[in-house]
């Protein structure tokens, strides 16, 4: 039994856009950074039960039990209206399942024949790394799971140091780097991005980098102005990266980040165009921009 807990936002079981093939992906809360265009706000903070969004919920899904502790959730009575997550005063979210190891490898068995992986997300799924480590390796010990590669998706936070621990038992990451310039990715995330280039750097040299993602904010982020620097960066330290474009959409976003240009096609094919020209090959821009 392995009773390592992680706190898990939500689980998709079948997912084609979270790294390769068909996976399960498991989203845990809670993250580090506070970026202005977040789609998934709620996933940033860890619930302070505060109880505010037990007398909000309109099917009394949520109850106070311990007023130390959050509200109880009940997942057969909620009609998912979200006007709890919209409502926290603090960007959480009170539908977090607390879930140990050995649960979650008995619920990846029940997907595992359909499968070809899974990948932690977030929220920051890296802020959670005992549960990441501890899961990974007890799917790799698994005789069962062990076929299951495991993909990390993340913000680049981690220390490199953290990284060597996770290198054995991770198959692949897939990195933002959400702004090329230090204070750019400052304003637009609350963190400097010097952490994301030493992961960027990591994980290349180790073979785990399975893609680079950025994130294409029209006026916003800075690719375009620095593409000669960046593209020099990433052939001398990811060289053959697979880049993935991710052009920002209101879809999902509140609040200040709708005051944030969308990204159009013309935008998402212009960055395309210019990493091509900068003799990367591999480049895929995601979804509504295809
Ligand atoms: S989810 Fe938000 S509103 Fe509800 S108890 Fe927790 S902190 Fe308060
Ligand atoms: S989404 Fe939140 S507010 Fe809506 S029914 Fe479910 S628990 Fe209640």
């Amino acid at each position: 039994m392995n009773s390592i807990i992680g706190k898990i936002n939500k689980i998709i079981h079948f997912s084609v856009v979270d790294g390769p093939g068909s996976r399960l992906v498991i989203f845990l809360q809670g993250c580090n950074y506070n970026c202005i265009n977040c789609h998934n706000p709620h996933t940033i903070n860890h619930c302070n039960s505060c109880q505010e969004c037990v007398v909000t919920c309109p099917p009394s899904a949520l109850q106070t039990i311990d007023e130390q502790q959050p509200p109880k959730y009940s997942t057969d009575i909620c009609i998912g209206c979200d006007t709890c997550i919209s409502l926290c005063p603090i960007n959480s979210d009170p539908r977090i399942s607390e879930i140990s190891v050995t649960e979650m490898l008995t619920e990846i068995s029940k997907y595992a024949s359909f499968i070809e992986g899974i990948t932690v997300s977030g929220g920051e799924a890296t802020l959670q790394f005992k549960f990441v480590k501890s899961l990974f390796e007890a799917i790799k010990q698994d005789t069962h799971l062990s076929h299951l590669s495991c993909f990390i998706d993340t913000n680049g936070s981690l220390q490199v140091d953290k990284w060597r621990q996770l290198i054995d038992v991770t198959d692949g990451v897939m990195v933002d780097l959400k702004a090329w310039d230090q204070q750019v990715h400052l304003k637009l995330t609350g963190k400097s991005n010097h952490k994301v280039k030493e992961t960027i750097k990591y994980l290349a040299k180790h073979n785990k980098l399975y893609e680079v993602r950025l994130l294409e904010i029209p006026t916003v982020t800075d690719y375009l102005l620095r593409i000669d620097e960046m593209a020099s960066w990433l052939h001398q330290h990811a060289s053959g990266v697979k880049i993935r474009i991710n052009g920002f959409r209101h879809h999902g976003v509140t609040g200040k980040a709708l005051a944030l240009p969308q990204a159009t096609k013309q935008d998402t094919n212009s960055l395309k165009l210019s990493l091509q020209q900068h003799q990367f090959e591999d480049i895929c821009i995601s979804g509504a921009f295809i």
